[in-house]
């Protein structure tokens, strides 16, 4: 039986195995889409929101989601997420191509097709290579992307988007791809057009995957939020790439999005496999992420940071001091849902005056997000820094630009920085 493409509601069967035997980790309540902010106006109004789950399969070891909304309504046209925003960022996702050219042979001009570009940045660093680039992204970044250059165009991608790629240009010899087995819910769809593009004798397929063991380690359960359908170990991502016929032939940690995992596959059955495959897996099953007490001690974890934040949050609340949240990723929205971290125990949320976000509303929690320079200018008591992960950066940041209060950092554990 081929992979699921997932139609929007509730899933009853893993969606990359089928299994039915797949079994509740954590519920986080309901929540409203992380990158659909709210205007001033929509306050007032019905609001939409949708129950947010972790499922793990008994079979293949797959983390999910249980809920499925439309992918038109998460992946709107205005999306705000811009990739190249921070140098940090763009750096990391320079990386790829980096690693492609320092550890593949490619032939000359050889086309690197990106599947959800954004603003191009990831092809950029394959650009750099001497690489054709082709990017490929649903939204209006799209538009951004073709810009700067980087020729990009503005579909979902799936086999129709692969065909009609074919037949206009190569090839690819690279495709990569951060988070789509993630983002993306018609997942057979997905593989059956990137097996039809790529290279056959040298074209490799990178992909780049939140790394379910940082989710775990780092108590990053707020990367849990409706754009991520799921959520990977090693051993249920050879299980899916090895179904369209690829086969896995490396494996790695890397720091992208606070913890992934890139995995290398092709489709060329002579090369072999790096060490590397078979080391993290039998690390995975070494440090039990295959049996369910490990997930078990994760959700009681997770119920003891809501305990003590909210606690903490709201003793500081009621000695009247002044609280306002710092950043507004798309997991920050998860956080404050799940924790009810509403306006009333935080002022609003800081962001860079670059960011797409300003003068909007979080989902379910109502949240102003304002200019950062209002708070330099305003000093609050306490900034919770809501991309915690990258804290040290953005603390940095804050004190350079003038920032005198006290942090906290909600996760791993909550805590007060001084
Ligand atoms: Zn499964």
């Amino acid at each position: 039986m081929s992979v699921s493409d997932l139609k929007p509601g509730v899933i009853y069967e893993c969606q990359i195995c089928r299994s039915k035997k797949i079994y509740e980790i954590l519920d986080l309540g309901h929540s409203g889409l992380c990158d659909s902010l709210l205007r001033k106006d929509d306050l007032n109004k019905y609001e939409k929101s949708y129950p947010l789950k972790l499922f793990k399969c008994k079979n293949c070891h797959l983390l999910q989601i249980n809920y499925v909304v439309d992918n038109k309504e998460v992946f709107h046209l205005d999306y705000p997420y811009k990739s190249g925003i921070t140098k940090t960022l763009k750096d990391l996702l320079h990386s790829t191509s980096k690693y492609a050219v320092k550890n593949f042979e490619f032939s000359k001009n050889p086309l690197a097709i990106d599947i959800g570009s954004n603003d191009g940045t990831l092809l950029e660093g394959f650009k750099n290579q001497g690489f054709k680039v082709l990017g490929v992204e649903p939204t209006n970044i799209a538009k951004l992307a073709n810009k700067k250059g980087i020729k990009t165009i503005q579909k979902f991608f799936d086999t129709k988007t692969a065909q009609y790629i074919r037949k206009k240009f190569q090839k690819a010899e690279v495709i990569t791809g951060t988070n789509i087995f993630a983002h993306i819910n018609k997942l057979d769809s997905l593989m059956k057009g990137v097996k039809s593009l790529i290279n056959i004798k040298n074209g490799i397929f990178v992909t780049e995957s939140h790394y379910a063991v940082n989710i775990l380690d780092e108590m990053q359960f707020d990367s849990i939020y409706h754009e991520h359908l799921r959520f990977y170990l090693l051993r249920p991502l050879i299980f899916l790439l090895n179904k369209y016929g690829f086969k896995v032939i490396d494996a790695s940690r890397i720091p992208n999005y606070a913890g992934s995992i890139r995995v290398t596959a092709t489709l060329n059955k002579n090369i072999q496999p790096k060490k590397s495959v078979k080391k993290l897996i039998n690390q995975e099953k070494k440090r039990g992420f295959y049996s369910e007490k490990k997930y078990k001690q994760y959700a009681n974890k997770v119920i003891k940071v809501k305990k003590d934040l909210t606690e903490l949050l709201w003793k500081l609340r009621l000695k009247r001091k002044r609280i306002v949240g710092v950043g507004c990723p798309g997991r920050s929205i998860t956080l404050l849902a799940y924790c009810n971290i509403t306006s009333q125990l935080i002022d609003y949320i800081a962001e860079q005056s670059s960011s797409l976000k300003l003068n909007m509303f979080t989902p379910s929690t109502h949240i102003k997000i304002i200019d950062e320079k209002y708070m330099i200018k305003y000093q609050p008591d306490y900034a919770l820094i809501l991309s915690w992960h990258y804290g040290k950066n953005v603390m940095k940041n804050l004190r350079n630009k003038g920032y005198k209060g006290k942090f906290i950092m909600p996760l791993p554990k909550p805590r007060i920085i001084n």
